[in-house]
């Protein structure tokens, strides 16, 4: 076939579909990020610490259990939807039916991917706030859906220090809602942010939600990682909420298995029933041996729940002490940290080190935030994200001088960061 044959059959029958024109990859699968040994990797949001053992021990023995290794209920495996919903139910104040109002999924992404392929109609609109973790704008976009975009803005005037210097602006927030608007989109605690939503916030915008009659997809999948001072709130609790919004978690982050690939959906039976559609006909149901596990390991934790032995509090303890070191390293370098009131991101805004790598235009069409990033590989052996991966292309202006670096890291990593950023301030200071 001549190419210019090849070329229109493409562009035909052969081509792109429209739900996917025009999105690009995704910033997880670009080759920069795949670093070698060398280099301190402190990019994407996994942990490098030791997975529970209890959880390990669990797999083992659940997949030597023959049946185990068949398909299981579609919607989560018995024990597992069992489990989340004593768990929940304690979180949530209310009981929750673990056969109508929890849905396991792969991943808190296989719970946003079927939220919006089960309630976003053609045309509507999803109100997103930004910067946002990269895949919910696909995820409208592959529902059929409009994004809207509405973006934190830090505190006028000051160079913010914390990730509650960020807040929505009541006003913007209200003049995105209209009679297209199906959901909101939140996140809290917040990638790559840190900011922990307030009572009164959520307050905001579930007032919107009940006024504009629309839905609420929280994605919660860093809800145990918040730190001394602050409280995790669930938007579907307060009042009006409950029958309209669905709450995504993560067994990833939670207990260090992102590898796993398990997450799941809470919500009202009216509304679980229907991702349930989507999920037994594309998935038709997640990997049994492994939810059995996570389901014998909930439960353990379950009981330790309140008590000061209890799993996630432990993990929030283990994780501000990362924070806060990796808040001081970051900042004896002369960057200059946003510390996160939760999750496992700190930002810092590196414009004083432009001196290492001026701004300006070397021919190259992508904003500072990558150049730097890469240049911080190549030069500083650091690995962290671009902050603008997280934005649409025509605001990154807003963010383009912030590199997120995940602190979920064994502190041998943590170490090389240190000796890293130690070593960039001498050759600076030494210049
Ligand atoms: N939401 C946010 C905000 C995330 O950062 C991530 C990445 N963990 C996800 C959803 C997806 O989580 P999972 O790895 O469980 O699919
Ligand atoms: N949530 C992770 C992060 O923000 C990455 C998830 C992914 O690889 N899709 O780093």
């Amino acid at each position: 076939m001549s190419f210019s044959r090849l070329y229109t059959s493409l562009a035909s029958g052969l081509g792109v579909s429209r739900r996917i024109q025009g999105l690009k990859k995704s910033i997880w699968s670009q080759t920069w990020l795949q670093t070698d040994s060398g280099v301190a990797d402190l990019g994407q949001g996994f942990p490098d610490t030791e997975v529970p053992s209890l959880i390990t021990e669990a797999l083992v023995k659940t997949a030597s259990v023959n049946w185990m290794n068949q398909y299981t209920r579609g919607a989560g495996h018995p024990s597992l939807v069992k489990a989340l919903s004593l768990v929940y139910g304690k979180v949530y104040g209310r009981p929750v039916d673990p056969l109508k109002e929890i849905l396991v999924t792969v991943g808190g992404s296989g719970s946003l991917f079927s939220a919006m392929q089960a309630l976003v109609e053609e045309g509507d609109e999803v109100i997103i706030i930004e910067p946002f973790f990269d895949s919910y704008v696909p995820m409208v976009r592959m529902a059929g859906g409009k994004p809207v975009l509405i973006p934190l803005r830090p505190k006028s005037g000051q160079r913010t220090t914390s990730s509650a210097d960020w807040f929505l602006d009541p006003e913007e927030l209200a003049s995105k809602f209209n009679s297209k608007t199906k959901a909101i989109l939140i996140n809290t605690p917040h990638n790559p942010i840190g900011k922990v939503f307030t009572k009164d916030e959520l307050q905001m915008i579930a007032d919107l939600c009940v006024k504009h009659d629309t839905l609420c997809f929280s994605d919660e999948v860093y809800e145990w990682m918040v730190y001394r001072g602050q409280q995790h709130h669930k938007i579907a609790t307060f009042p009006g909420m409950w029958d309209r919004t669905i709450t995504i978690g993560s067994a990833g982050k939670t207990f260090s298995i992102t590898g796993w690939r398990l997450g799941w959906s809470i919500g009202p039976e009216h509304l679980i029933k229907h991702l349930e559609t989507v999920v037994q006909h594309v998935l038709v149901s997640c990997p049994t041996p492994l939810q059995e596990a996570l389901a014998e390991a909930l439960l353990r934790y379950y009981e330790l729940m309140g008590q000061p032995e209890c799993f996630f509090k432990a993990m929030a303890n283990e994780l501000q002490g990362k924070r806060d070191r990796m808040a001081a390293m970051l900042q004896t370098a002369g960057l200059f940290p946003v510390i996160p009131e939760g999750g496992l991101f700190i930002m810092a805004d590196v414009s004083a080190l432009s001196k290492d790598l001026p701004r300006g235009n070397d021919g190259k069409d992508e904003s500072y935030d990558y150049k730097f990033a890469k240049w911080m590989i190549q030069e500083k052996k650091l690995l962290g994200i671009p902050v603008t991966a997280f934005a649409r292309e025509d605001s990154t202006s807003a963010f383009d001088k912030y590199i997120r670096f995940c602190f979920f890291k064994r502190d041998d990593t943590l170490d090389a960061a240190e000796r890293i950023l130690k070593k960039w301030k001498s050759t600076r200071s030494n210049a």
